[in-house]
């Protein structure tokens, strides 16, 4: 059992656990209380927010708050509008080429890690991706630098994921495209610093590492971004229809859109993104300086991209791994597995993730380390 746990949480909720998953990810200890509590009657409507008409004044009441407080806590202004979806981050790997590209028929991609390739690849299917820099030969462990970098005039955009969830590479500088629209996947590191949205002239993430739950993706899109969408392009592929309907084109996940909107009001009680910066940048040199000063375990990726969210790291000798995952299960850690695609470990350390959880994994790793000499 984790010592530094609040005893009284624990006792709460029954949760003894710190979740290190990369997504779903672990959400904030009051979050889940207040949904735990508000689910059988919601603030006296006599219904949960489980069967809620999406149409309600109750329903609109949430999502006008969320979108007021994600504007305050971003400091989106006017001229980019503000959509919560379906469909994942995914989905928006094909959205974005097929309401961006206009009368174009090429894109810039930065490939800096799995879910870049992965963007790059969906593009492939509506437009040529030409690759403005790529990080495949150091195995994904670096961001070269942009004078290194080749971007195609003739491109519609750039592309680039901020933050890369398995390989645990990160931009901490804005590309600069000289005027190209800048397209941005922050899926695993939204409101988690932050972001200046006027450089880009379209933001997506999907809500279930920072923001929530599975089920909803945050869009912010510069409006004048979408003068040439094809006639053809499906409805729910279009954003000009969401727009228009306010994001309520067809029956949203409601309960996604509600746990978002509780997570922002939670993010704004925390002191907003600043404040969740300075916790975020603080937990990650917890780990990484046990990581840089251990002979048993590595992190592979240059100093200057590593990860504030998604921290990766292997065990020099192989053979342990087994028992690490197994002490760190019963001591209380989940979801340290790595990627399946890469294996060895990582700790998510999103927003949700206490210092006390960081501090706690950090001791264990120690004690491991220690008693394995
Ligand atoms: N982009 C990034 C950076 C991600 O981490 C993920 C999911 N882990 C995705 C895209 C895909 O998101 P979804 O599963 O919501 O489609």
């Amino acid at each position: 059992m984790v010592t530094t746990v609040d005893i009284k949480a624990v006792v709460r909720t029954g949760r003894s656990t710190y979740n290190f998953g990369a997504g779903p990810a672990m959400l904030p200890e009051s979050v889940v209380l207040e949904l735990q509590q508000e689910l059988p009657n919601h603030h006296g409507s006599g219904i949960s927010i489980l069967e809620m008409n999406h149409r309600s004044a109750d329903f609109q009441r949430i999502i006008n708050q969320a979108e007021q407080d994600l504007r305050e806590l971003m400091l989106i202004p006017d001229d980019y509008a503000v959509l919560f979806l379906h469909g994942g981050a995914t989905l928006q790997f094909a959205m974005a080429p097929l309401n961006l590209l206009g009368s174009r028929s090429s894109a810039n991609y930065a490939n800096t890690g799995y879910w870049s390739a992965r963007a790059m690849r969906e593009a492939e299917r509506f437009c040529t991706a030409q690759v403005a820099v790529d990080a495949y030969e150091s195995g994904y462990t670096e961001i070269p630098p942009e004078e290194q970098w080749h971007v195609d005039k003739a491109g519609a955009y750039l592309h680039y994921t901020v933050n890369e969830t398995i390989g645990g590479v990160e931009f901490h500088w804005l590309p600069d495209t000289k005027g190209m629209p800048l397209v941005a996947d922050m899926t695993s590191m939204i409101l988690s610093r932050p972001v200046d949205v006027t450089r880009h002239a379209l933001i997506y993430a999907a809500t279930q590492k920072n923001l929530g739950i599975a089920g909803l993706t945050l869009v912010i899109v510069r409006r004048d971004m979408l003068q040439e969408v094809p006639a053809s392009t499906p409805t729910m592929l279009d954003y000009h229809e969401h727009i228009r309907a306010r994001s309520i084109f067809n029956t949203p996940p409601v309960f996604a859109w509600y746990v978002a909107a509780k997570m922002l009001g939670w993010i704004k009680a925390q002191g907003g993104v600043a404040a969740m910066a300075a916790r975020n940048q603080r937990k990650a040199d917890i780990l990484y300086e046990l990581l840089d000063s251990s002979g048993l375990y590595r992190n592979h990726v240059e100093r200057n991209c590593r990860s504030w969210m998604n921290v990766p790291f292997q065990l020099v000798d192989q053979r342990l791994e087994q028992s690490f995952l197994q002490k760190a299960t019963d001591t209380g850690f989940a979801g340290l597995s790595g990627h399946r695609s890469v294996g060895g470990f990582r700790a998510s350390l999103y927003n949700a993730m206490p210092e006390a959880g960081v501090c706690a994994l950090a001791d264990f790793m120690r004690e491991f380390e220690r008693a394995c000499a």
